[in-house]
């Protein structure tokens, strides 16, 4: 089976690494110029002008990057079979049509209001209460095309700064923590869930991912199971689905986003799970049967980020497993992540406090449960 993956970085290459096990082949396409999955075949297509010589090679298609021209997978799952399929992408692509699906489903959200002028922005600000969080509908990831307003006078220089024509602006969610919740369905419907991780962002872009938590209540992990899994059924989803979610402090959970792929706060599921979300996802895709999700021990995935640090003394850390992407140093690039696993989240929370002192530009890790 050869998988032709749209997008060619490092989780296109994480989906490789676990595929060659089952005898997959990949080819990525990559529309950027600027591909960095270091394996497989790659095919640049800045010019447009490759699609068929890609197509060609390959029996499906999935991806690591929605933010594609939706009409280019409509195109591709003419000729072969695209999971999850290109409404999943046009829905999880746009803010807006992510939050709709979201109230029809009765996933809870922060409230929200959409906005296509800075008087509007400004009015918003003001019914919603400062700060809220302005949010560009499409094309941001990794808090990039958002602002944070902390009084509505602030709304003119924040829709100059985004430069977006519609947004989504919401409340400011005073949570306890971010969590997300990582699911698998196959071709067949059956649904796998991940334990629910918690993450530590810092400026819109993650640290830190530990999974499972030691003082989740099952209720509300079985909640935030039901929210994806009404996800998956209403876009008769193939694959593994990202949803990112807010936990206030009475313990209910807001929607945040969601991701139609792999995603990193699972990257701790490809040493910390039985299964990694990787092979899981090429399992569903390719109709296998799914694996299992549970955690071998708690897990702690650090992201390396701008700089990567001493490989050796990371690795001189029992139960330290460095992923690296093959990709040079450069401000803010994600470059790498240790998966730190330990019997008990107390040993496995001193591992990562001493591997975040190993990476130069590592901020300090701050977990709820502390
Ligand atoms: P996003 O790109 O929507 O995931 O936002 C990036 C990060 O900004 C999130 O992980 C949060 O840390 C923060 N953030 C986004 N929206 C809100 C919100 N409504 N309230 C508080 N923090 C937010």
């Amino acid at each position: 089976m050869n998988i032709g993956i749209l997008g060619a970085g490092q989780l296109g290459r994480m989906l490789a690494l676990a595929g060659y096990p089952l005898a997959n082949r990949f080819t990525f396409l990559d529309t950027t110029g600027h591909p960095s999955a270091g394996i497989g075949d790659v095919i640049i297509d800045t010019d447009r002008k490759h699609l068929e010589a890609f197509l060609d090679k390959v029996d499906l298609v999935t991806y690591e990057f929605e933010h594609l021209p939706v009409s280019l997978v409509q195109a591709i799952e003419e000729v072969r079979p695209v999971y999850p399929s290109s409404e999943a992408i046009r829905v999880c692509q746009n803010r807006a049509e992510e939050k709709a699906l979201f109230d029809r489903l009765g996933i809870p959200t922060p409230a929200y209001r959409l906005v296509e002028h800075a008087d509007e922005l400004e009015a918003a600000a003001r019914e919603l209460g400062c700060p809220v969080v302005a949010k560009s509908v499409t094309e941001g990831y990794d808090g990039k095309g958002q602002a944070v307003l902390k009084d509505p006078g602030e709304a003119h220089d924040a829709w100059r700064a985004i430069n977006h024509p519609r947004l989504v602006v919401e409340a400011f969610v005073d949570f306890v923590r971010e969590v997300s919740i990582i699911a698998v369905r196959g071709r067949d419907g059956e649904v796998v869930f991940y334990p629910m991780a918690e993450n530590q962002h810092v400026d819109g872009i993650l640290r830190y991912s530990i999974a499972p938590l030691p003082d989740l209540d099952e209720g509300v992990e079985q909640i935030a199971d039901g929210y994806i899994r009404a996800l998956l059924d209403e876009l008769d989803y193939v694959g593994v689905l990202t949803l990112e979610l807010f936990q206030c402090a009475d313990g209910s959970l807001l929607a945040n986003e969601m991701a139609p792929r792999v995603h990193n706060s699972g990257h701790w599921s490809i040493d910390g799970a039985v299964t990694s979300q990787f092979e899981n996802h090429l399992r569903a895709i390719q109709g296998l049967p799914l694996g299992d999700t549970s955690a071998r021990m708690p897990t702690c995935m650090v992201n390396v980020i701008g700089r990567e640090g001493d490989p050796a003394q990371i690795l001189a850390i029992e139960d330290a497993h460095l992923h690296r992407y093959d990709k040079s140093e450069r401000a803010g690039r994600k470059l790498g992540h240790v998966n730190l696993l330990a019997p008990t989240h107390g040993e496995l929370l001193g591992k990562v406090r001493a591997c975040a002192a190993l990476l130069p530009d590592a901020p300090a890790p701050r977990f709820s449960f502390e």
